[in-house]
């Protein structure tokens, strides 16, 4: 029986990429992730790259029409035990009734939305404690790996630095966006009794248990 489709909301430095690919190799998961999607059109200047670019280098969302396209595409393409993981979408209640609407069209059943709730305080410690290499981009954090800027990147010698959208200003920002955008979305779901909070706190290994667990649940009641 296959598990539920599910939907991956979180704010910035919740862990929703590493999650996603989790689930994506433990259960099998088709992970669509809007973002992804978006930079890769981009890349390519296809006609929705060229569309979507100007907002996303303002660090706007991209209209709902033409992200409620993309995926819309994606999903029907899906065959009847495929099951859709999303992150990055829905990004407004526009998108989530979107999507409601195609999961009615297209008979599927309801999906897990799981909010990986992580405190403003923790987004600010994890982005904030981010260091970068100047000369191989290798990615380290000041409390994992107690690396910090000043000292030499144990894969190349080069120099550690804080990336400009990981300065405090900058990710204050990002945080405000997040709330200003998503807040809504986990009212709509809170008010659905569809929305399940896991605690994004309690260590990677945890949540990546308790995401098992809730999906192979979610499979009980999809039988
Ligand atoms: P992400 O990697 O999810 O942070 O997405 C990067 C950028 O892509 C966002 O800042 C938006 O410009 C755009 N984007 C991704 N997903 C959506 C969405 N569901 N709705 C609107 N814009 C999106």
């Amino acid at each position: 029986m296959p598990q539920p489709d599910m939907i991956l909301l979180g704010p910035p430095g919740a862990g929703k990429g590493t999650y996603a690919e989790y689930l994506k190799q433990h259960v099998g998961y088709v992970h669509m992730s809007t973002g992804d999607i978006l930079r890769a059109a981009v890349a390519e200047q296809t006609e929705l790259g060229q569309q979507a670019q100007a907002y996303m280098n303002a660090g706007e969302l991209v209209p709902d029409e033409l992200v409620i396209d993309l995926v819309r595409e994606r999903v029907a393409l899906l065959g009847a035990d495929e099951r859709f993981l999303l992150d990055g979408f829905p990004r407004t209640v526009a998108q989530a009734e979107a999507l409601a609407e195609l999961r009615e069209e297209l008979s599927r059943p309801e999906p897990l939305v799981i909010n990986v709730a992580v405190s403003d305080e923790e987004v600010m410690r994890r982005l904030g404690g981010r260091r970068v290499c100047r000369s191989c981009a290798a990615i380290y954090n000041v409390d994992r790996d107690g690396l910090d800027i000043g000292d030499k990147c144990p894969e190349c010698g080069g120099e550690l630095y804080l990336r400009s959208d990981d300065q405090p200003e900058a990710i204050l920002n990002r945080l405000a966006i997040y709330k200003r955008d998503t807040q809504p979305l986990i009212d709509y779901y809170q008010q659905r009794g569809q929305l399940i909070t896991v605690d994004g706190e309690q260590g990677q290994q945890r949540v990546s248990e308790e995401l098992g667990r809730l999906v192979r649940a979610g499979q009980r009641d999809c039988q």
